[in-house]
């Protein structure tokens, strides 16, 4: 495995003032949330190698942005911020890829923290957006048609819908879209298959099972099939084989800790560990049920 980390990200003197103007704009921008990741969402970490084809870009640990590569074109999942494009293009660039060779943008859902760059992201790379047909309709009203409110983001133009089931084909990228909605009425994880060392391994990218805190879960009148859509979507991520469990959130699945680990030893992959992935999941499933109990 190359051990990126070994190729320090160089920035000219400009790029140093504009990457740190950039940082405290979003600190301004993005209202700090209660808890322990706060550090995770405004320091830069450099891009790396996961495994086989799969590459971390994201700008920080906790907006995760992944590439997969193969001969015939890359595969991004997730453009964050539009603000973290630029990031996400030089770390591209400094992993050895060209960002023109991106073909296609997928996204675990269309919220502002992951399909946010989606527009610029499109211009930079000439790639086609495909997206859940729920969700796109989110991409395309920049957050507007979302059930939930929170802050706008510039539309963006989806190219084509996927279907829940298919797989998006591009060289020897074979990703399966899995719908799970409830967090987005088109959140969708991703699955595909990974090889290291002559082992095949089920890699899951988890689109997230998180009920939103300020609105309510039965009863909401602009999206009254929640509950069942949750309970779904649970049932589903049970049954999915998984040896790598990546997310829509670095801080699900350790990935600060996960980075250190990499760092200290390349020859021993943290990132296959499936226990992490089914406790999380078990972990907001739980607090489904205790939600639905109270509010029913
Ligand atoms: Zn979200």
């Amino acid at each position: 495995m190359t051990n990126v980390f070994l190729n320090i990200k160089t920035h000219s003197a400009l790029g140093l003032i504009m990457s740190v103007f950039i940082s405290l704009n979003i600190v301004a921008q993005i209202p700090p949330t209660p808890g322990s990741d706060d550090a995770e969402r405004i320091e830069a970490i450099e891009p790396f190698h996961i495994i086989d084809n799969v590459y971390y870009i994201g700008k920080t640990s906790h907006n995760p942005s992944y590439l997969f590569t193969s001969d015939a074109g890359h595969i991004i999942i997730d453009s964050t911020y539009e603000e973290f494009v630029p990031d996400i293009q030089a770390n591209v660039e400094q992993l050895g890829f060209n960002i023109r060779d991106v073909k296609i943008i997928l996204s675990s859902h269309a919220h502002h923290d992951h399909v946010g760059g989606h527009a610029l992201l499109k211009e930079v790379t000439g790639a086609a957006v495909m997206s859940s047909e729920p969700d796109a309709e989110v991409i395309e009203t920049g957050g507007v048609a979302d059930f939930r409110e929170g802050d706008p983001w510039h539309v963006g133009k989806v190219d084509e819908f996927i279907l829940d089931q298919q797989v998006v084909r591009l060289g020897d990228i074979a990703l399966t879209a899995h719908f799970t909605p409830g967090h987005t009425k088109g959140c969708t994880t991703w699955t595909t298959t990974v090889e290291e060392d002559g082992h095949q391994y089920d890699l899951v990218l988890l689109c997230g099972l998180r009920m939103d805190q300020n609105s309510p879960l039965v009863g909401n009148p602009k999206y009254p099939e929640m509950p069942k859509a949750f309970a779904y979507s649970f049932a589903v991520a049970k049954t999915l084989p998984v040896d790598i469990f990546l997310g829509a959130h670095g801080y699900w699945f350790n990935l600060r800790d996960k980075i250190e680990r990499l760092k200290a030893n390349p020859e021993i992959n943290p990132f296959i560990n499936p226990e992490e992935y089914f406790r999380i999941v078990e972990g907001w499933e739980k607090a489904y049920l205790e939600r639905l109990k109270r509010e029913r």
